[in-house]
């Protein structure tokens, strides 16, 4: 899952949110968790403050594991495995292992 890059389309494999596309806003490598647009809002009551003096229910995007995702092909649309080319200068590109499209 280390091929994964922001703002990569990624589909959920486990977990709720199984089954839905979204794509990639932040990676936490270390941790090995992602936020991903629109997956697994959470929301929190929130204090008022200064910026917003209601308080009230905030939604935000909740961690996911990076396990729990899989790269989208752009070209070929589908969840895909992705692979490691070396170009012909050396630079090391990512690939689609279905269509061949550098990704
Ligand atoms: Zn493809």
């Amino acid at each position: 899952m280390r091929n994964l890059k922001v703002n990569d389309t990624v589909k959920v494999i486990a977990g709720k949110e199984k089954g839905k596309t979204a794509k990639l806003l932040k990676i936490f490598s270390p941790q090995g968790r992602a936020i991903a647009e629109g997956l697994n809002i959470i929301k929190r009551a929130t204090r008022p403050s200064k910026i917003n003096p209601q308080g009230g229910i905030v939604s935000k995007e909740g961690f996911i594991h990076l396990s729990n995702l899989i790269l989208v092909c752009p070209r070929c649309k589908k969840p895909s495995r992705s692979g490691r080319k070396s170009l012909s200068d050396g630079t090391k590109v990512r690939v689609c292992k279905k269509c061949g499209e550098i990704i």
